[in-house]
């Protein structure tokens, strides 16, 4: 009988990545969706921040609750990774515990039914990975780790310093996939503009883009968590001059006054923040997407209103909040003034409010345009619209397009169409499909 597996991937899309990793290493497997007939049950964690390590305790637990008489079940990722003495003592409903050194000898964890930490952070060997949610579009990794050491993050302390893939590897990988029809592609790290920096190259996105732009059948590209001390007006101005790589910047700023940037350990100050933002505005149809941390140790009244008369100006396309976590392990963790839960949620709220205020505004700019779009799926909304994104947006985080008619008859997932914007509800946006891209 064909042995059944679940599997859960939480966190961000590079924790995404290993575990489409694992699914290409269980062929065998057959993946369905109910935990409670399946054979093996694996949940990827995420160990980022207190909301996330909460959202992956509920999931074992969840599981655990669900799952069948003899079912094997196995917790992987940053969350094992950074607690493995202590899971592996509070957690004896886990059958195995893996970190984020194994994922390609998934496998061999199950056959043996043994936890596995090797001393090693897993770097991508292999493009043998399902990958899920399109049959478009795919996450490509650049490198594992980080030589950043911001104030607020214990990342590096588990996943170790920069390590960063072959441009070959990366080369070949993309290749294979534009053979399987896939053409769009993200590519991300931790600190995706320090790639190639642990072999010397200050540059390395710049030649990864040269070879990358050769290769046959892709047609779409961006580059996400640029960091502001690594990006160059080179390399923006890169970005801007390629046929394939959209005027997409993904750069977290994390705050914009000089003190706390200092405080954060950030590297760059708001004098170089600005300049970047002002090149990357001045590509045609650019789109600047950030995260900031509201509340962090000893943020005053008066830089927290800096930060918002700041976004209040409208220069991001799309921002991330993130209430500041107060991670052991950290060099924030040390630090006096720390801001009380109650008035990191007020300050949440008034930076969250403004910010839909200026997201409404900016979708306003694609009212009565004609865009790329990818076709997704069936939307999030009504089984009436098919769901859709701007084809220069990343997957899932950017919005979302509802398409509800078409001027050339029915329409493909996967498939990228022209579209008059017709409207804006709310946060999506309401097309018609004019003509095929
Ligand atoms: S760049 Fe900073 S926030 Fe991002 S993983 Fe590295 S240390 Fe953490």
């Amino acid at each position: 009988m064909q042995k059944t597996l679940f599997l859960v991937s939480l966190g961000c899309n590079k924790n995404l990545v290993d575990s489409e990793i694992m699914l290409g290493r269980l062929g065998a497997y057959k993946l369905i969706n109910e935990p409670q007939n399946a054979d093996v049950l694996i949940v990827n964690t995420c160990g980022f921040i207190g909301p996330a390590k909460e959202e992956s305790l509920s999931t074992i637990f969840e599981l655990h609750d669900a799952r069948k008489e003899g079912s094997l079940l196995v917790v992987a990722g940053c969350l094992t990774q950074r607690y493995k003495e202590e899971l592996a003592k509070e957690l004896p409903e886990v059958d195995c515990f893996t970190g984020v050194g194994d994922y390609s000898d998934i496998e061999e964890i199950i056959i043996s039914r043994q936890s596995r930490f090797s001393p090693r952070v897993y770097l991508q060997d292999t493009y043998e990975r399902i990958i899920t949610g399109s049959n478009a579009h795919a996450y490509i990794k650049l490198s594992e780790g980080c030589n950043q050491q911001c104030s607020f993050c214990a990342i590096p302390g588990f996943k170790g310093k920069l390590q960063s893939r072959k441009i070959e590897d990366i080369a070949k990988e993309i290749e294979y996939l534009c053979k399987k029809g896939f053409y769009d592609f993200s590519f991300l790290s931790q600190d995706s503009s320090s790639y190639l920096r642990d072999f010397g190259e200050n540059e390395g996105l710049i030649t990864l883009m040269d070879r990358i732009e050769k290769i046959e059948g892709i047609k779409s590209a961006r580059i996400l968590y640029l960091y502001p001390s690594t990006t160059s007006d080179t390399l923006i101005k890169r970005i801007i001059a390629s046929p394939l790589f959209h005027n997409y910047f993904d750069m977290p700023i994390q705050h914009i006054s000089d003190p706390m940037l200092k405080r954060m350990r950030r590297g760059a100050g708001k004098k170089r923040i600005l300049e970047q933002l002002e090149l990357m505005k001045s590509a045609p149809d650019s789109f600047l997407r950030t995260s900031i941390i509201v509340g962090h140790p000893g943020e005053s009244d008066e830089e927290f209103k800096r930060l918002c008369d700041f976004l209040q100006v409208g220069i991001f396309d799309r921002v991330n909040v993130f209430p500041y976590s107060d991670e052991e392990d950290t060099p924030a963790f040390e630090m006096k003034n720390k801001c009380s839960e109650e008035l990191i949620n007020k300050r949440i709220s008034i930076v969250e409010e403004l910010l839909q205020k200026s997201m409404e505004q900016k979708l306003e700019k694609y009212i009565d345009k004609t865009i790329d779009i990818l076709i997704e799926g069936q939307s999030s909304e009504h089984d009436y619209f098919m769901g859709a994104r701007a084809l220069s947006w990343a997957p899932e985080i950017d919005g979302e397009i509802l398409v509800n008619d078409s001027e050339i008859g029915p329409l493909e997932v996967g498939k990228t169409y022209k579209a008059l914007i017709t409207q804006r509800a709310g946060e999506q946006l309401i097309a018609t499909v004019t003509a095929t891209a």
